[in-house]
Protein backbone atom coordinates (compact mmCIF):
# COMPACT_ATOMS: atom_id res chain seq x y z
CA UNK A 1 0.00 0.00 0.00
CA UNK A 2 1.18 3.35 -0.76
CA UNK A 3 1.10 6.29 1.34
CA UNK A 4 -1.09 8.84 -1.02
CA UNK A 5 -0.24 12.27 0.14
CA UNK A 6 -3.75 12.36 1.95
CA UNK A 7 -3.27 9.09 3.75
CA UNK A 8 -6.44 7.97 2.46
CA UNK A 9 -6.42 3.79 1.78
CA UNK A 10 -4.24 3.75 5.25
CA UNK A 11 -7.27 5.77 7.23
CA UNK A 12 -10.02 3.65 5.22
CA UNK A 13 -8.01 0.50 6.61
CA UNK A 14 -8.12 1.39 10.04
CA UNK A 15 -11.44 2.23 10.37
CA UNK A 16 -12.77 -1.29 8.28
CA UNK A 17 -10.74 -3.15 10.68
CA UNK A 18 -11.78 -1.07 13.74
CA UNK A 19 -15.70 -1.67 12.71
CA UNK A 20 -15.61 -4.92 12.57
CA UNK A 21 -12.34 -6.20 14.20
CA UNK A 22 -10.89 -9.44 12.43
CA UNK A 23 -10.85 -12.29 14.85
CA UNK A 24 -8.08 -14.33 13.49
CA UNK A 25 -4.36 -13.58 12.08
CA UNK A 26 -5.26 -15.24 8.94
CA UNK A 27 -8.41 -12.97 8.81
CA UNK A 28 -6.03 -10.30 9.11
CA UNK A 29 -3.80 -11.21 6.44
CA UNK A 30 -6.59 -11.62 3.82
CA UNK A 31 -8.29 -8.44 4.71
CA UNK A 32 -4.60 -6.45 4.77
CA UNK A 33 -3.54 -8.11 1.26
CA UNK A 34 -7.45 -6.94 -0.20
CA UNK A 35 -6.47 -3.60 0.96
CA UNK A 36 -3.29 -3.35 -0.98
CA UNK A 37 -0.52 -4.12 1.67
CA UNK A 38 2.23 -6.44 1.04
CA UNK A 39 2.67 -8.99 3.62
CA UNK A 40 6.39 -9.38 3.98
CA UNK A 41 6.22 -12.08 6.64
CA UNK A 42 4.08 -14.71 8.36
CA UNK A 43 0.89 -12.64 10.39
CA UNK A 44 0.92 -14.24 13.60
CA UNK A 45 -1.06 -13.76 17.38
CA UNK A 46 1.38 -11.43 18.13
CA UNK A 47 0.62 -8.79 15.10
CA UNK A 48 -3.18 -9.60 16.26
CA UNK A 49 -2.85 -8.73 19.57
CA UNK A 50 -0.65 -5.19 18.70
CA UNK A 51 -3.35 -4.70 16.03
CA UNK A 52 -6.25 -4.52 18.92
CA UNK A 53 -4.14 -2.48 21.01
CA UNK A 54 -3.63 0.12 18.29
CA UNK A 55 -7.13 0.16 17.25
CA UNK A 56 -7.90 0.78 21.20
CA UNK A 57 -5.54 3.58 21.08
CA UNK A 58 -7.05 4.97 16.84
CA UNK A 59 -10.44 4.85 18.51
CA UNK A 60 -9.46 7.70 21.40
CA UNK A 61 -8.17 9.90 18.29
CA UNK A 62 -11.90 9.18 16.21
CA UNK A 63 -13.61 10.31 19.80
CA UNK A 64 -11.30 12.47 20.84
CA UNK A 65 -13.26 16.05 22.23
CA UNK A 66 -11.62 18.60 20.36
CA UNK A 67 -8.67 19.45 17.12
CA UNK A 68 -6.19 19.75 20.01
CA UNK A 69 -6.92 16.70 21.70
CA UNK A 70 -7.20 14.73 18.98
CA UNK A 71 -3.21 16.04 17.58
CA UNK A 72 -2.13 15.65 20.67
CA UNK A 73 -3.33 11.82 20.54
CA UNK A 74 -2.30 11.88 16.81
CA UNK A 75 1.22 12.68 17.98
CA UNK A 76 1.69 10.45 20.83
CA UNK A 77 0.71 7.94 18.12
CA UNK A 78 3.02 9.08 15.62
CA UNK A 79 6.28 9.24 18.32
CA UNK A 80 5.59 5.55 19.18
CA UNK A 81 5.36 4.06 16.04
CA UNK A 82 7.51 6.48 13.40
CA UNK A 83 10.76 6.51 12.12
CA UNK A 84 12.36 9.14 9.84
CA UNK A 85 10.63 8.54 6.25
CA UNK A 86 12.70 6.32 3.37
CA UNK A 87 12.29 5.07 0.47
CA UNK A 88 12.00 1.51 -0.62
CA UNK A 89 11.08 0.00 -3.95
CA UNK A 90 10.36 -3.50 -1.66
CA UNK A 91 7.34 -4.46 -3.56
CA UNK A 92 8.65 -3.66 -7.24
CA UNK A 93 5.93 -1.60 -8.01
CA UNK A 94 7.51 2.09 -7.69
CA UNK A 95 9.53 3.99 -5.17
CA UNK A 96 7.53 5.37 -2.50
CA UNK A 97 8.08 6.40 1.13
CA UNK A 98 7.79 4.45 4.93
CA UNK A 99 7.84 5.96 7.79
CA UNK A 100 9.03 2.83 9.64
CA UNK A 101 12.04 0.34 10.02
CA UNK A 102 12.29 -2.25 7.77
CA UNK A 103 11.77 -5.78 8.77
CA UNK A 104 8.82 -4.67 11.25
CA UNK A 105 6.16 -7.45 11.73
CA UNK A 106 2.63 -6.87 10.57
CA UNK A 107 1.51 -4.83 14.01
CA UNK A 108 4.42 -2.79 13.66
CA UNK A 109 3.22 -1.79 10.64
CA UNK A 110 0.31 -0.94 10.75
CA UNK A 111 1.01 1.33 13.39
CA UNK A 112 2.80 3.04 11.90
CA UNK A 113 0.61 2.65 8.59
CA UNK A 114 -2.11 4.19 10.67
CA UNK A 115 -0.34 7.24 12.77
CA UNK A 116 1.08 8.86 9.38
CA UNK A 117 -1.88 7.93 7.71
CA UNK A 118 -4.23 9.35 9.88
CA UNK A 119 -2.36 12.30 10.33
CA UNK A 120 -1.97 13.01 6.82
CA UNK A 121 -5.45 12.80 6.41
CA UNK A 122 -6.64 15.26 9.20
CA UNK A 123 -3.84 17.83 8.08
CA UNK A 124 -4.70 17.62 4.70
CA UNK A 125 -8.23 17.34 4.80
CA UNK A 126 -9.38 18.86 8.31
CA UNK A 127 -9.40 17.88 11.70
CA UNK A 128 -12.61 17.14 11.74
CA UNK A 129 -12.91 14.48 8.83
CA UNK A 130 -13.02 11.68 11.34
CA UNK A 131 -16.11 10.67 13.03
CA UNK A 132 -18.54 7.93 13.80
CA UNK A 133 -21.94 8.09 11.44
CA UNK A 134 -24.46 10.08 13.55
CA UNK A 135 -27.07 7.36 13.88
CA UNK A 136 -27.01 6.19 17.08
CA UNK A 137 -27.53 2.86 16.92
CA UNK A 138 -24.94 2.41 14.19
CA UNK A 139 -21.83 4.36 15.66
CA UNK A 140 -19.36 3.00 12.52
CA UNK A 141 -16.23 5.02 11.61
CA UNK A 142 -15.49 6.70 9.21
CA UNK A 143 -13.11 8.82 7.08
CA UNK A 144 -14.66 11.85 5.48
CA UNK A 145 -13.28 11.90 1.86
CA UNK A 146 -16.06 13.70 0.68
CA UNK A 147 -15.63 16.61 -1.45
CA UNK A 148 -17.43 19.44 0.69
CA UNK A 149 -16.61 17.95 4.36
CA UNK A 150 -20.06 17.09 6.15
CA UNK A 151 -20.64 13.45 5.49
CA UNK A 152 -22.61 12.54 8.71
CA UNK A 153 -23.71 9.85 8.00
CA UNK A 154 -21.03 6.32 7.10
CA UNK A 155 -23.24 5.05 4.38
CA UNK A 156 -26.34 5.91 1.99
CA UNK A 157 -28.14 3.65 4.01
CA UNK A 158 -27.75 5.52 7.37
CA UNK A 159 -28.42 8.44 5.70
CA UNK A 160 -32.03 7.32 3.98
CA UNK A 161 -32.60 5.46 7.65
CA UNK A 162 -32.54 9.02 9.43
CA UNK A 163 -34.43 11.17 7.30
CA UNK A 164 -36.83 8.52 6.86
CA UNK A 165 -37.01 8.73 10.98
CA UNK A 166 -37.15 12.23 11.19
CA UNK A 167 -39.62 12.83 8.54
CA UNK A 168 -41.57 10.19 10.64
CA UNK A 169 -41.13 12.62 13.75
CA UNK A 170 -41.92 15.93 11.98
CA UNK A 171 -45.66 14.30 10.83
CA UNK A 172 -46.02 13.38 14.19
CA UNK A 173 -45.90 16.73 16.08
ZN1 LIG B 1 5.67 -0.16 0.87
ZN1 LIG C 1 -24.07 4.24 9.93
Amino acid sequence: MHLNPYGEDAVNLAADLANRRPATAGELADRCRAAGLVLESPVTREDLDRLHAVLDEWEKVVDASGEHERAELVNRMLAASAAYPRMTDHAGGGWHLHYRDHGQPLGSVLFSLFSVGTALHLAGRGMHRLRRCAVTECDLIFADTSRTGRQRYCSPRCANRDAVRRHRAGRGR
